[in-house]
């Protein structure tokens, strides 16, 4: 924190420190708000003019030094004059060093690096995150407490923010630790200089307002507001701030995008306490975690509703434990349909839930919530068998199954055992392995480079098919692509949708045939409802296609019922 009545000598320190790699100044050049705005920001030192009018350096270094919060707060006096007794007060009331004016630059980056060196200092580093410098939970817990007291007695409102990035898990196995570290340290700084701008600072510039960012670890963040803060004003705070996050990350000549999510518990609405609100507002972002329709980052505010929606997600945890031991979880199969001939040339396996109570439950909702346990690797093995198992069995009855495709998620890809144990559930069923074929999401095969491209050639090198699904809704490069061994991509569902009505749907399935087709894979449109999709599809050469225009996902029986058309063909 710099006080000076003089502008320029703000700037000058605050650009050499900047300089030296020091970050996160406060100007003061109003000696009068000195006070005030050391109470609020607590810096982890200050840079004190000594001769301002109003309020002179003396008095604020009295009250710094009178007070039991700032005791081991660093506070360097800056003073033009060279008189020996100035300077001998100063040092006498507390100054840990002085600085002469005008400053000189190598000077002024020795003493506030001697200064926060000192042991003062280091007895607080345990308040500070490492990585990124910003505060860490505990120090947030201390802050925390402190601003719902003076919400309590001020009347003041207040929200926590917590702050998390989407996925970041794959993130960080995708790019390793070190560039994941560099990464966090980006999203710090970025969150921080945001907060320091307008439309955010605007709001914050109300007087009493505080705003303090912190890391609670790993990629979550958490930002205390405090002030008479209405929820449209915290709301409009979280907007800009994902809008500002939006903005790809450059790291290493390499654009990335990522995804976050906020949430918000206000105070004092809900419980003071500062353990009840860090989980509220930890339950608001999970929330919006599972939510699949956010793809561009959203912010929730906690409601008593959302714990009860959490509480019922831990019951679905418990019950799909059930699920597995009960066998309540069948592969229904969607047929793939030539698009030229229009004959069934096999299917995809897609899961279904029967739950005792519940009823049916939706895989979009069940599978997420397999994958965050870690219960998807069991249930994933199961599908394969299941798969397996139904394949023999069609053979057996004496038709031609065609290809059928199991979905697998990156979980059960980071398996060491995932090959073995398909390799091992085709012999003990007698099947080729050219019958069956895996999915593999576009994203996985981004996230998970190195990996991928060894298992799709284990998995190629048994006989499998391999297919790209959901495409066009990952960042994958051409010339990635054609270093993997893969025989098949869909395109996603979502750029069916109006193909027929929008030039851009258009273009793009158009781009994505040619693509293809150019590196050898069939291409499979998801999704197709209507005639007029199918027939752009036709019109463009889609090899084939699925969707609720010709079968959803049915029983075992029921396709085995549609194979005789297979064969007449
Ligand atoms: P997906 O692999 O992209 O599967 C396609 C989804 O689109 C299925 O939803 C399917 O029922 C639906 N669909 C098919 N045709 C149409 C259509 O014409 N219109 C519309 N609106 N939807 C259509 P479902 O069965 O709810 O599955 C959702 C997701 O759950 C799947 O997406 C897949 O990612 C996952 N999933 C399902 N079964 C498994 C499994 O055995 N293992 C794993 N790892 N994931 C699975
Ligand atoms: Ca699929
Ligand atoms: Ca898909």
């Amino acid at each position: 924190m710099l006080v000076d009545d003089e502008s320029i000598t703000l700037d000058t320190i605050q650009i050499f420190l900047e300089d030296a790699g020091y970050q996160h100044f406060v100007l003061t050049s109003d000696a009068r708000e000195a006070i005030p705005t050391l109470e609020r920001e607590r810096p982890d030192i200050v840079l004190l003019d000594l001769m301002m009018p109003h309020v002179s350096g003396f008095e604020i270094l009295a009250y710094i030094r009178g007070n039991e919060r700032f005791e081991h707060l660093p506070v360097v006096v800056l003073t033009s004059s060279s008189d020996a007794p100035t300077r001998l007060r100063a040092l006498e009331m507390g100054a840990t060093d002085f600085l002469a004016k005008p400053v000189d630059e190598s000077e002024l980056v020795l003493r506030v690096r001697n200064t926060l060196n000192a042991k003062a200092y280091q007895d607080r580093l345990a308040n500070f995150d490492r990585l990124t410098g910003l505060p860490n939970r505990q120090m947030l817990v201390d802050r925390l407490e402190w601003a719902l007291n003076q919400a309590r007695h001020a009347g003041y409102h207040g929200a926590l923010l917590h702050i998390d990035i989407k996925r970041f898990r794959r993130l960080n196995e995708a790019l390793g630790p070190a560039l994941a570290d560099e990464l966090l340290q980006h999203v710090a700084r970025r969150l921080a200089t945001e907060i320091q701008h307008d439309p955010v600072a605007s709001i914050l510039l109300q007087a009493g307002s505080i705003s303090e960012l912190s890391r609670l670890g790993g990629d979550e963040f958490a930002l205390l507001l405090s002030g008479n803060l209405r929820p449209e004003q915290i709301a409009r705070i979280a907007r800009s701030l994902l809008e500002a996050m939006a903005i790809p990350f450059r790291l290493r000549s390499q654009d990335l995008y990522l995804t976050f999510n906020i949430g918000i518990a206000t105070f004092p609405e809900h419980e003071l306490d500062t353990n009840k609100l860090l989980g509220n507002a930890g339950v608001a972002v999970r929330s919006l975690q599972t939510d699949l329709s956010n793809a561009n980052g959203a912010f929730c505010f906690y409601s008593p509703e959302l714990n009860e929606r959490a509480i019922d997600r831990l019951d679905l945890e418990t019950d799909l434990r059930h699920a597995m031991e009960r066998h309540e979880l069948r592969l229904y199969y969607q047929p793939k349909y030539d698009v030229a001939t229009e004959t069934v040339i096999g299917a995809e396996g897609l899961l279904r839930w029967k739950h005792p109570q519940r009823g049916y439950v939706s895989p979009a909702e069940f599978i997420p919530l397999a994958e965050e346990t870690g219960l998807i690797v069991e249930i994933g093995r199961r599908a394969i068998e299941e798969a397996c198992g139904q394949l023999a069995e069609w053979i057996a009855n004496g038709r031609d199954p065609g290809v059928i495709a199991v979905n697998v998620s990156v979980q059960q890809f980071r398996e060491k055992s995932f090959v073995d144990h398909v390799r091992a559930t085709l012999s003990r069923f007698g099947i080729s392995a050219s019958q069956l074929k895996i999915e593999v999401t576009e994203s996985l095969l981004m996230t998970e480079q190195e990996q991928a491209a060894k298992l799709l050639g284990e998995l190629r090198a048994l006989g499998l098919h391999l297919s790209i699904d959901d495409f066009g809704t990952g960042y994958s490069s051409l010339s990635y692509l054609r270093t993997l061994p893969i025989d098949e991509l869909k395109i996603d569902r979502s750029f069916l949708v109006d193909v027929d009505s929008s030039t851009d749907s258009a273009a793009i399935v158009r781009a994505i045939l040619a693509l293809a087709h150019s590196l050898d894979m069939t291409v499979v449109a998801e999704g197709v409802e209507t005639l007029e999709q199918l027939a752009f599809l036709r019109a463009h050469g889609c090899d084939a296609c699925q969707g609720f225009l010709f079968s959803k996902a049915v029983p075992a029986a029921e396709y085995q019922a549609l194979l005789p058309q297979l064969v007449t063909v």
